[in-house]
């Protein structure tokens, strides 16, 4: 089968790879549907994280179930599923308190699972699921086309931008700002407005997202950056800051930008991968009772809450995949997100 192959920094190649076959009886074999990259393959793509060899690549995934193993109960081939960027069985400790990124039995796509088998990675035409009954999260009934990007969402992003939006207790009133204009942060926005939030400022520079944003539930766009940005905020909040603020990037800058936004006594819900030296300044959060929460989404856990209201189309975060591609084409995804062409590229085996 053909799968996306990371060789090196700037070096995405498609390439015919072993199909995956069943190898523990908690297994499944999905076929790819629809794939996509995240802004987080970026890092690798850019030479942010180094690559070590070629090395498979993609973690957001949805599919039809081809083939399960013996002990698999709550899938069946035939049933069009979404995986979430991780493995989880779904029962232990871990998946139980709501961290099911943190899986006692868990793992990562395009690297061996708990239990040494190959977990092939989303960007491909097939994948082994391991733990197929806590990884895989069904979608009832016929499935149209047009619903794809959206249940693909399900996968990371929409989970992800959830998950900020719960990290920081969003709730109804809300002021909220979100920092961040990537296919993250404009979910957050869904998320925010969805929780009730009813001031949101979308921070960003871009026309086209900026538009989105707004679309989606942004109240305001704030443009500026740094001290010139947190005054924007802070006219837009009664002169004190955001209630709640969403950080979607994971840099040094956006936290900073996201921990200073914020109002005294407010929060903020990190979901950005934290890469080039983000660290919290305790000593200003003590003085100013800014609290901080969030983490790696576990996006398995609010498949089934967000679910409906994709279905329903109350929510409709599959306008953030702005192009589509087949996924021969897998480089020029990665090039068209790196250069912020696209907001995020759907890939179709
Ligand atoms: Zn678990």
């Amino acid at each position: 089968m053909l799968a996306t192959v990371i060789h090196a920094a700037r070096d995405i190649r498609v390439e015919e790879v072993p199909d995956p076959v069943l190898s523990t009886g908690a297994d499944a074999i999905v076929r790819v549907v629809a794939a996509c990259v995240c802004g987080s393959d970026l890092w690798p793509y850019r030479g942010v994280t180094p690559t070590h060899g070629p090395h498979r690549i993609g973690h957001e995934f949805v599919g039809v179930v081809e083939e399960i193993g013996p002990e698999v109960r709550e899938v069946k081939p035939g049933d069009f599923v979404i995986a979430p960027f991780y493995v989880c069985d779904g029962t232990c400790a871990n998946c139980r308190n709501g961290v099911s990124t943190s899986c006692l039995t868990g793992g990562w796509w395009g690297s061996d699972d708990h239990f040494g088998g190959f977990a092939d990675a989303g960007q491909g035409e097939r994948v082994r699921v391991p733990l197929a009954d806590g990884t895989l999260a069904v979608v009832p009934g016929p499935v149209g086309d047009d619903e794809i990007p959206g249940l693909l969402t399900l996968s990371d992003v929409m989970g992800t931008g959830h998950h900020a939006a719960v990290s920081a207790g969003v709730g109804p009133g809300d002021s909220v700002a979100v920092v961040g204009d990537g296919a993250v942060g404009l979910c957050a926005v869904i998320a925010a407005k969805r929780l009730g939030a009813t001031t949101i400022i979308a921070m960003s520079r871009h026309p086209q997202r900026q538009a989105l944003a707004r679309e989606f539930g942004a109240t305001h766009v704030v443009e500026e950056r740094g001290d010139a940005g947190i005054a924007r905020v802070q006219e837009l909040t009664g002169g004190i800051g955001a209630d709640r603020v969403l950080e979607c990037v994971g840099t040094k800058e956006s936290m900073d930008q996201a921990l200073r936004s914020t109002r005294p006594g407010g929060m903020v819900g990190y979901v950005g991968v934290p890469n080039g030296g983000a660290e919290l300044p305790i000593r200003s959060l003590f003085g100013r009772n800014v609290g901080v929460n969030g983490g790696v989404a576990p996006v398995r856990g609010y498949i089934e809450e967000l679910l409906p209201d994709v279905r329903s189309g109350a929510i409709q975060p599959g306008r953030v995949f702005d192009l589509e591609l087949p996924l021969r084409e897998a480089p020029e995804a990665y090039a068209a997100m790196d250069e912020r062409r696209a907001i995020k590229v759907l890939l179709r085996p």
